[in-house]
């Protein structure tokens, strides 16, 4: 199934959302209906304590005492009535704002706010009115919350005691409906309802946009992981984020372009070992088709003539020679080229190895009257193989006396960290020049020996020791071979 994680996140999202919502209604709810309730019961409480006062002052300043049972008022033992206030008690409900009753301490009904209804019952009181009545009778102002017969709703009764003569001589029970309350509580919980609503559509919409933005990088991964698998490292996530995702998609990105350059590296590897194995077979099978050649001429007798015999043993020997000096390169550059190789470090002299190498050239460079210019400089410590290091400076030295012509100078200089080995020689050209340091590359000059090993092998030497090693050159006026040991 696609898309899971938008599906699981818009899920988790919801449900957080709901529990929250719950949670908070309810906790709402329940306060809005406590605080409603008991500002509804200070509001009657006031109207009672208000009322209760008024009448007990009525009383107390009236002469008139109504007995137990006596009038149609029927007003309790020890009430005493004023003039006015029988229009007062008539208009207790209007005062009071609801139903307003006065009983006595046996619940019997003295009075009711319009004095109209006469004929109410014990049960048309609230449920627990003696419990409230009892406590108005010991001086309190007491309340019950309960459902009412007569209104036929849950309802708040209010008691206070009215007193005359510092004596109770009933109690006023206001009786006021919760209705109004029920009706606001009811309405704030459709507007609740109304509004998880909405933010639950507008969580899932955002939850899924949000998701989307984790599931697109992830998907453009998993795509970049499909390519990379199928060997196909030159693909991106095109992934632009400053986050965790994005810092994913770049590492990612890293490895496919580490990835490509490996590959890029194998096949290189791949078309030298091709290259390789093509050079040498060619450079092998030249030598060997002579000496076959020359064999076969002598074993057949078909060269009989002493002069031309010798003529022929020399030419074996410089093929076989020529055979041994590639083997050798070879061998040697294929040491050197294995890293597990080691070559002897110790302290030594690079003017020393010099003065060595020149004197090594000198027999060489006399034969054809080239002037080895080497003035020994200031002594030059340095770290490194002192035999492979006097192999490396030979090679191009043998080159330079190789590619000069007779009567020539060659220039070796050390200073600041550089050895410059310098020639008036035929020089190299441009488009040849990069390649010099290439195994077997030769530039085609008339006849010169050589296997063109010695200068991949002068490099080798130069990496593991960490010198840098380059050549410039103009044709036909000479070449420049310099050792930076940085
Ligand atoms: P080779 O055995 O052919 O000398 P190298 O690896 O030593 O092989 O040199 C590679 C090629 O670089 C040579 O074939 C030659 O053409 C060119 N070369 C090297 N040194 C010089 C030099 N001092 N002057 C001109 N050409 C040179």
């Amino acid at each position: 199934m696609k898309n899971k994680i938008a599906l699981k996140l818009t899920l988790y999202f919801s449900a957080a959302l709901l529990t929250f919502s719950i949670i908070i209604g309810g906790i709402f709810m329940s306060l809005f209906k406590k605080n409603a309730i008991e500002s509804h019961k200070k509001d009657i409480e006031s109207r009672g304590l208000a009322i209760a006062h008024t009448l007990s002052q009525l009383m107390d300043g009236s002469s008139l005492n109504v007995g137990k049972g006596m009038g149609s008022m029927g007003m309790g033992r020890g009430m005493h009535m004023q003039a006015g206030i029988g229009s007062y008690i008539r208009n207790l409900n209007t005062i009071a704002m609801a139903d307003a009753w006065i009983v006595d301490e046996d619940l019997n009904i003295l009075t009711t706010g319009t004095m109209a209804h006469m004929d109410y019952q014990y049960t048309d009181l609230p449920a627990d009115a003696d419990i409230v009545v009892k406590d108005v009778f010991k001086g309190r102002t007491s309340f019950s919350e309960g459902f009412s017969q007569l209104l036929d709703l849950p309802a708040l009764t209010v008691g206070t005691p009215i007193e005359s003569g510092g004596e109770i001589v009933g109690a006023l029970l206001i009786h006021s409906p919760v209705k109004n309350i029920d009706t606001a509580i009811n309405n704030g919980f459709k507007i609740l309802v109304f509004s998880i609503v909405v933010a639950l559509i507008l969580s899932v919409i955002l939850s899924w946009l949000l998701a989307l933005t984790f599931t697109e990088p992830l998907k453009k991964m998993k795509e970049l992981a499909v390519h990379l698998g199928k060997g196909e490292y030159k693909v991106k996530s095109k992934i632009k984020q400053n986050d965790e995702i994005g810092d994913l998609a770049a590492t990612m990105d890293l490895l496919s372009e580490r990835l490509n350059q490996a590959s890029m590296e194998r096949e290189k590897r791949n078309k030298e070992r091709q290259d390789f194995i093509s050079n040498i077979s060619h450079e092998l099978r030249t030598p060997v088709t002579v000496l076959r050649g020359s064999l076969e001429a002598l074993n057949d007798g078909v060269i009989k003539d002493p002069k031309q015999v010798k003529e022929y043993y020399e030419q074996l020997l410089n093929e076989s020679k020529g055979l041994e000096r590639l083997v050798n390169d070879l061998l040697e550059l294929s040491r050197l080229q294995n890293t597990d190789f080691t070559i002897e470090m110790e302290e030594l002299n690079l003017s020393e190895i010099l003065s060595d190498v020149c004197r090594s050239a000198s027999n060489m460079a006399r034969m054809k009257n080239i002037k080895l210019n080497y003035s020994n400089g200031a002594p030059f410590p340095f770290e490194g193989d002192y035999g492979r290091l006097r192999q490396m400076f030979l090679i191009v030295l043998d080159n330079a006396i190789k590619y000069s012509g007779e009567n020539s100078n060659i220039y070796i200089s050390l200073n600041s960290n550089k050895v410059i080995i310098k020639d008036e020689g035929i020089g190299i050209s441009e488009e040849n020049l990069p390649y010099i340091f290439d195994r077997y590359y030769r530039v085609e000059t008339e006849s010169k020996t050589g296997t063109g090993l010695g200068l991949t092998i002068a490099k080798q030497i130069a990496l593991r020791h960490n010198i840098k090693l380059y050549a410039k050159s103009q044709l036909n006026k000479g070449t420049e071979f310099i050792f930076d040991f940085g």
